[in-house]
């Protein structure tokens, strides 16, 4: 009889401590959330358990003598093609537990990432290249409905003025937001840090499904509100606080499935922002359950309008999955001024493995197909589309562009940015970088200044990378990137795939 459960010693790290170097400062005993490292009292030092790392690499980048070296355990498992040791570690924990496998952050699995298949074209003779450094380059991007065609008029000072109305616009210097992730998922400091970072580069962050807290409604300009179908912290300010207003429909880490914030991490502060008791689960239900149709759809986005006196427009968030184009175009037609599709790699504070890991499909063949879909329908101007789900570069950024995007949200390189190590342990509220946790020690690594610079810096980085890359295609403008797929060029990919993404493949 086995009296220890079966894969107690299939551990997936191990610890490396040089006892050479090792100071026994118990810096890692104070900073590790799994306590795996801990002090021996009999022997006087530092000793660690190998079972209980995570692979968050903490404790090795604060290690002061550089004495640990965090490793991934070799396999334990005779090779084998079909029963590879992921299936065995998950069947061992469920005959444990009886329960869903649940995993953070977005799905791993090998399936083709066709931004590494993708290419930039760049000028030569005819057209150009443009110097970034010497010569304009716009990056500014507006997001909503545009008018078929506009109007100008000349001013009283003699400059062209626009005579068109426009519906409401986000306006954006850079075409980079931050990802939709609820305050309680991620905690105050981050929230904050966002919010700054967001007002410092002219672009904006995302709720989520948490609601607002009162001291963050200053950054309304750079604030995008989110309502999610357990319209947690939605209120008529709430909808009046953000420059635009977003319904989850979906989220591309896991089509089909409702949200679940644990009662643990429901703090006072996340209490008051989402309006749930203190310690009670925040559970989204699946569906949302006023829309069971596109005209439901419709009446929730008019009530949103209606709500923030149309001066906000509203997106609409959904999950890539196989008939994402029709959907969207529904989406277009039942009024909404944005579409944000969300691709299955992107990220998630916890989801079941197997939904995160089986269901939906790629950022990149979803993307295209919406925006064909909605050219050819002559709808494309309706809507602003935002791409989202895996973006881990600023490469990813210009190839979404050219892809048909309008913009983009990052979510999982905005936590990397600030220490995340993409360990996937986000749902258990331990989080050893002080990222997707609310307990109150662990919520101070992250200072929200120091989180703030270092987001800031990305955008700015990226913000160069772009304008580099643009005027190496002879372009000084964003927008004349969106949808130009003559830029893109496939390689290695198959003629359906490049047929879907509407790229030919390079050398032709
Ligand atoms: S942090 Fe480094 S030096 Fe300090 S006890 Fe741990 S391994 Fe030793
Ligand atoms: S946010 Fe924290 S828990 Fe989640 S993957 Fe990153 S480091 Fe791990």
């Amino acid at each position: 009889m086995l009296f220890q459960s079966i894969n107690k010693n299939y551990h997936e790290f191990c610890i490396d401590r040089d006892e050479k170097l090792c100071i026994n400062c118990k810096v890692c005993v104070r900073q590790c959330s799994y306590d795996a490292h801990y002090w021996d009292e009999a022997r006087e030092k530092v000793e660690h358990d190998n079972t209980k790392c995570i692979g968050c690499h903490r404790c090795e980048a604060l290690c002061p003598t550089a004495a640990l070296n965090i490793r991934n355990k070799p396999s334990d498992f005779r090779t084998n093609n079909l029963w590879r040791p992921v299936f065995l570690q998950n069947i061992y924990k469920q005959a444990d537990t009886g329960g869903v496998l649940l995993a953070g952050m977005g799905s791993p699995v090998d399936i083709p990432v066709y931004w590494d298949r993708i290419l930039l074209d760049a000028s030569q003779v005819t057209n150009p290249s443009i110097d970034p450094l010497r010569e304009p380059m716009e990056l500014k991007t507006f997001l909503g409905a545009k008018p078929k065609k506009v109007n100008i008029t000349t001013g009283a000072n003699g400059k062209p003025e626009l005579k068109t109305k426009l519906t409401p616009q986000i306006e954006l210097d850079v075409p980079i937001m931050f990802a939709a992730m609820s305050f309680g998922a991620i905690n105050f400091n981050l929230h904050r840090a966002m919010a700054r970072a967001a007002t410092a580069t002219g672009t904006a962050y995302n709720t989520g499904e948490g609601g607002l807290h009162k001291s963050l409604y200053k950054y309304g300009k750079n604030t995008i509100v989110q309502v999610a179908s357990g319209r947690f912290g939605v209120h008529r300010d709430y909808l009046k606080a953000g420059v635009g207003i977003e319904i989850k429909v979906g989220q591309g880490a896991k089509p089909g499935i409702g949200g679940h914030l644990p009662g643990e991490k429901i703090n006072d502060k996340v209490s008051e922002t989402r309006m749930v008791p203190i310690g009670s689960d925040a559970i989204s239900p699946a569906p949302h359950h006023d829309i069971y149709s596109i005209e439901d759809l419709l009446q929730l986005i008019y009530a949103l309008k209606e709500a923030s006196e149309y001066k906000a427009p509203v997106s609409v968030k959904i999950a890539a999955v196989h008939n994402v184009a029709a959907i969207a175009s529904g989406i277009a037609r039942a009024g909404a001024d944005i579409i944000t599709v969300d691709g299955m790699r992107g990220g998630t504070g916890a989801a079941p493995a197997m939904i995160r890991d089986n269901v939906g499909i790629p950022l990149e063949l979803a993307l295209a197909q919406v925006d064909q879909r909605l050219r050819d329908e002559g709808i494309r101007n309706n809507v602003s589309i935002v791409a989202a789900g895996g973006i881990r570069c600023s490469g990813d950024v210009i190839k979404a562009i050219a892809l048909g995007a309008d913009a983009v949200y990052i979510g999982t390189a905005t936590l990397i940015a600030v220490g995340c190590t993409i360990c996937g342990r986000c749902y258990t509220g331990k989080c050893p970088w002080g990222i997707a946790t609310n307990d109150p020690k662990l919520s101070k690594r992250q200072n929200p200044d120091i989180a703030a610079k270092k987001l800031t810096n990305l955008i700015n980085a990226w913000g160069h990378e772009i304008e580099e890359m643009l005027g190496g295609m002879g372009l000084n403008s964003i927008e004349s990137l969106r949808g130009n797929r003559d830029k893109l060029r496939g390689v290695g990919l198959s003629d359906t795939e490049l047929d879907i993404l509407g790229i030919k493949h390079a050398g032709r």
